[in-house]
């Protein structure tokens, strides 16, 4: 199928998107890689009246750490980030499990994120790391914690005339460790369930922050804030991730479908943070 007609603007500037985007409310969108939002317009999933290209503003393709953050500009492609050697735990270890390569050389972070796909990865790695949303509107910049900006399916907090610029994750200074693991019924695939999982470890091996954040068992990607408290001040043990294996799999609200039952996921949730749990302990070890 073909899309609907639509308006274009090939924006060269962030203040030209920003207006751009504006200018047609609620039905114009940023286009970015294009890997989520072009298949939803070819079936009409999506019909916006205008697409504001993005791909043509210089400066977005940042990557860098800086002031204990890593910088992850709007045009950064999944494959950037595969390839960066400034990636760590949690970040580095889901790169590589976005799709396949066609999909990871156009589709960026931040589309993937702005989308909120429930089956996306990044958001949940961004939930277990405490990441934040960079987001430019008419009125200046506002820094939006990752768990506010995901609202619901498919539903981000953006305002009709905001953009995200980058998203920022911060850089432990300590001893850190993270995993994701995916499961996938073939390679390329979305995730049949994902686990996201940041450990920082202080003075005597003590966990004093944890993040633990689950990917498409839930309407939107999860964080297990309970299994987060309940590690917090504790020294990492296989019976303090069993228990966080427990509450994440009580937190999650996986569905029957073609890829498994419900009971069945909710098992792999339980197996996946444990295990997530304890590789990114032994990695900050
Ligand atoms: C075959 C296939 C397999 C895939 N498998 C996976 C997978 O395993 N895991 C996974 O996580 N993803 C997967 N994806 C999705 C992929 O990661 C997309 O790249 C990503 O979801 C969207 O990024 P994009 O840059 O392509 O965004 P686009 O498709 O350009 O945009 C997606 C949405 O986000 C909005 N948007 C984009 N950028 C911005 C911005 N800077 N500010 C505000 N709004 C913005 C758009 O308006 C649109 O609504 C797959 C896609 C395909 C086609």
């Amino acid at each position: 199928m073909f899309p609907s007609r639509f308006d274009y603007v090939a924006a060269t500037s962030v203040d030209e998107a920003i207006a751009a985007k504006g200018d047609g409310g609620d039905e114009t969108r940023i286009l970015a890689g294009g890997q989520s939002l072009l298949p939803m317009m070819k079936i009409r999933l999506a019909n916006p009246s205008k697409l504001v290209d993005i791909n043509g503003i210089p400066g977005l393709d940042v990557l860098e750490r800086v002031n204990g953050h890593l910088r992850v500009g709007a045009l950064v492609r999944h494959a950037d980030m595969v390839a960066s050697d400034l990636t760590f735990g949690a970040v580095e270890s889901a790169a590589p499990w976005i799709s396949d390569p066609l999909v990871r050389n156009r589709g960026t972070v931040c589309g993937s994120v702005s989308h909120c796909d429930p089956e996306g990865d990044w958001n949940s790695v961004l939930l277990a790391t405490g990441a934040d949303v960079v987001a430019r509107g008419p009125s200046g910049e506002r820094v939006i914690p990752i768990g506010d900006f995901v609202v619901d399916l498919f539903t981000n907090a953006l305002n009709e005339d905001e953009m995200v610029t980058e998203i920022r994750i911060p850089v432990p200074s300590g001893r850190s460790g993270g995993a994701y693991l995916k499961l996938e019924r073939k390679v390329g695939d979305y995730a049949t369930v994902a686990v996201a999982a940041h450990l920082e470890l202080g003075g005597g091996g003590v966990i004093t922050k944890a993040g633990l954040a689950l990917t498409s068992v839930a309407p939107h990607n999860l964080k297990v804030t309970d299994a987060e408290a309940a590690l917090v001040g504790e020294m990492p043990s296989e019976a303090l991730f069993a228990e966080a294996g427990e509450l994440a799999a009580a937190a999650s609200s996986p569905r029957d479908d073609v890829r498994g039952t419900a009971e069945w996921k909710r098992q792999v949730v339980r197996t996946f943070a444990r295990r997530a749990l304890a590789t990114a302990a032994a990695s900050a070890g």
